[in-house]
């Protein structure tokens, strides 16, 4: 059985190939341009796009000519206009510093259209992969029909590595079919050995925290957390689950019924290594401009929805969090996009920056989690901000992704 980390360092990188042979080639790029945007479709925060750069600007250098495609959101397979990639497309070209056209199509004439008049350096951005249902469903006409298109792969979009859907794997798969290569971009080598690095052999105690909405998602977190960890700090909805476990009055929270039973099983196998918090903030409906009070969590009233951790929790965190030498975190401790709920996750974002300027190996991933790092102005302290939230928990939990699984061997390519 080969680890993760050897079948990673099997895989070829752009960084791998000489500049000739991306020269004149037709390269498609799975970028990860699923940023935040408002109803019209505007950029509200455009750090995963900036991540990208690298790798765009190094094809730009070696003349290739570059197809970009990324998902944004979830239209389900039909066109939404409020998620299309057009003002993406527009920001990509002021960071870039590079005209990038924007094609209003995934697949079909357009498309052939505009990547064969690609000049080399240049960039084509074609629409919200996700608008196509054959995205999520890794259908192989729509990988031939981009494929047929492409000289070479690039995955650079670790946020969608977990996921097989066409442009992450398919594509990948029917490149390497016809002849091509498929290879990592910058920023997915960037991760996928920043996370090894740390993670592979970690400096103790090696602390996580888990937040977010659910705990179905990251239960497999959990799961391959609980042996590797000294300490797992629980909180956001997932810790109501939790506490349901431990037979407490959860009141109106967001809870998991059907994961009630998993969390009691981790409880008991987990003991001590579990901090559960011990006091929460309620209200009677998590929205901006409530009356908030702060309970002991064995003190929810029927009526109450947690929104937040309590003080005491997040003075409890913050020792664990200072004493660690080894620090991931993924999702927010309460519902800190509402002023009166975001304090808990901000006050842990201010102890991992300061355990992260004391030496600590620091690691936040996930879209939400990310957001709130830079919500708290703690982003330059901590030392990797992974794009992938997802991705990130299950490379963690030792599973190889998909989407890394489908790229050339280096072995392989030069022979
Ligand atoms: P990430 O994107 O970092 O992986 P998730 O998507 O899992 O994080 O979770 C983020 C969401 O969890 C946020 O939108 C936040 O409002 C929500 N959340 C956190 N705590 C609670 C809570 N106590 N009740 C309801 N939602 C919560
Ligand atoms: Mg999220």
């Amino acid at each position: 059985m080969t680890t993760v980390s050897e079948r990673w360092v099997a895989k070829l990188r752009l960084a791998d190939l000489p500049d000739h042979e991306l020269t004149g080639q037709r390269v498609f790029v799975r970028v990860d341009f699923n940023v935040p945007v408002d109803e019209t479709g505007s950029v509200e925060a455009d750090a995963r796009i900036r991540r990208s750069l690298p790798t765009l600007q190094r094809l730009r250098e070696a003349g290739a000519r570059s197809v970009l495609l990324s998902h944004l959101g979830r239209p389900g397979g039909r066109a939404d206009p409020a998620l299309s990639l057009k003002h993406v497309g527009e920001r990509v070209s002021e960071l870039l510093g590079s005209d990038v056209r924007f094609v209003e199509g995934v697949v079909g004439p357009q498309v052939v259209e505009a990547v064969e008049a690609l000049e080399p350096g240049g960039f084509v951005l074609l629409e919200n992969t996700r608008f196509h249902p054959g995205e999520k469903e890794n259908d192989p006409e729509l990988c031939r029909a981009w494929a047929d298109l492409a000289d070479l792969y690039v995955s650079d979009a670790f946020g969608s590595a977990h996921r097989a859907h066409a442009s992450t794997v398919g594509l990948a798969e029917a490149v390497r079919e016809a002849g091509g290569l498929a290879v990592a971009g910058a920023l997915m080598d960037e991760e996928i050995r920043f996370l090894h690095e740390a993670l592979d052999d970690p400096d103790r105690p090696f602390v996580a925290i888990l937040g977010g909405a659910k705990i179905s998602g990251k239960i497999d977190a959990v799961e391959s957390f609980l042996p590797r960890v000294d300490r797992l700090l629980v909180g956001g909805a997932m810790a109501n689950t939790f506490f349901r476990a431990l037979g407490l009055e959860t009141g109106a929270s967001l809870v998991e019924e059907d994961r009630i039973e998993m969390a009691r099983d981790v409880l008991e196998r987990g003991g001590e290594r579990i901090v559960l918090p011990v006091d929460c903030v309620v209200a009677d409906a998590i929205e901006s401009g409530v009356e908030c009070r702060v309970v002991e969590r064995s003190e929810i009233g029927p009526g109450d929805s947690v929104g937040d951790i309590g003080p005491a929790t997040r003075r409890l965190f913050g020792e664990i969090i200072r004493d660690a030498r080894t620090v991931v975190w993924n999702g927010p401790l309460g519902v800190f996009e509402i002023d009166e709920f975001a304090e808990g996750t901000m006050e842990v974002a201010r102890h991992v920056a300061e355990t992260s300027d004391e030496g600590t190996v620091t690691i936040v991933g996930g879209g939400d989690s990310a957001a709130a790092v830079d919500e708290s102005g703690m982003a330059d302290r901590i030392d990797h901000i992974s794009t992938g939230g997802g991705a990130a928990l299950e490379l963690l939990s030792g599973a190889s992704l998909p989407g890394i699984e489908a790229l050339s061997d280096a072995e392989a390519a030069r022979s």
